[in-house]
């Protein structure tokens, strides 16, 4: 069998045709920045999902979306980077393709698919932690993804990390997002870098995180030491959430994680013993194949 997932995303949607192995037998992708309304959004998944259901016969749909998600009824709640204000997508989608539809949150995508053809399927408790622009999570216990009665569990970017630290948006201060996402590791490397205005790292003009860990395999001793003080934190977050979920598995994912075993070397010499650190199998391709994995369990 096969089933269409579809991606959500600020900028871009995609969408892909995939087998209960977790292949991809074929895929498109449609922008949705710029998009004014939800309605718009929905309008330009759909043109592009009628060939692919049309070649390809898929038994189900399943959708992974950013943002808040009421998984029962198939509603985007709220959505930060999309204009989505309770959207029923399931509706809609189910409706124009005459196909079951499963909808859940990007994150709970991704962890699904690690777990269910990735790098976590012997794990029955695994969490994943999403490094990008900000940090996200999801949680599976026993098998089953834990969303919460109000489906908002896994912020793992939002518990607070210091005290004294800045104002988040979610209303805390000081949260772990602050100091563990990219946009963090970035924002380090460039305050690093006005400070060493002769180093490897200022003239790469780091606006990325694979930026600072190039200048770093360049042998510049300031990004080592930006990277140095990231891998260290990102531990003491991670330890926070072993001693609470006590996973088999940690998964990591998002823009920092692509940065591999360079990342997983900086990190690693400060976890607890008991923690086991794994990297996403999909990269960007785990909330495509996990919302496909979504139509495929019901
Ligand atoms: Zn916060």
């Amino acid at each position: 069998m096969t089933y269409l997932g579809i991606d959500i995303g600020g900028t871009t949607a995609k969408l892909g045709i995939v087998d209960d192995d977790g292949t991809i037998l074929a895929r498109t992708a449609v922008a949705t920045a710029g998009l004014q309304d939800g309605a718009a959004i929905v309008d330009a998944i759909l043109q592009a999902a009628a060939p692919l259901v049309e070649t390809h016969r898929p038994a189900a749909v399943g959708i992974g979306s950013a943002g808040r998600i009421d998984v029962q009824n198939g509603v985007v709640l709220r959505a930060g980077n999309l204009p989505f204000q309770n959207e029923p997508l399931c509706a809609k989608v189910s409706a124009a393709l005459h196909l079951p539809t499963f909808l859940d949150n990007d994150a709970n995508c991704a962890l699904l698919a690690e777990a269910t053809c990735g790098v976590c399927t012997d794990c029955r408790d695994a969490l994943m932690v999403t490094l990008g622009t900000g940090v996200g999570g999801a949680i599976l216990i026993n098998g089953t993804l834990y969303r919460a009665h109000n489906y908002r569990a896994g912020e793992f970017g939002h518990f607070v990390f210091d005290k004294d630290g800045p104002p988040c948006v979610c209303g805390l201060r000081g949260c772990f997002e602050h100091y563990a996402s990219a946009t963090a590791l970035v924002k380090a490397a460039q305050t690093a870098a006005e400070e060493h205005p002769d180093s490897r790292l200022a003239a790469a003009k780091p606006h990325s995180a694979k930026a600072v860990f190039d200048a770093a395999e360049d042998g510049c001793p300031v990004a080592e030491d930006v990277l140095a003080a990231y891998g260290e934190t990102l531990a003491l977050g991670l330890n926070s959430l072993l001693k609470i979920f006590m996973p088999q598995c940690i998964v990591l994912a998002g823009g920092v994680a692509n940065a591999g075993d360079a990342l997983l070397r900086r990190t690693t010499p400060h976890l607890l013993p008991e923690a086991e650190l794994r990297l996403s199998s999909f990269a960007s391709d785990a909330g495509l194949i996990g919302a496909a994995m979504l139509a495929k369990i019901q």
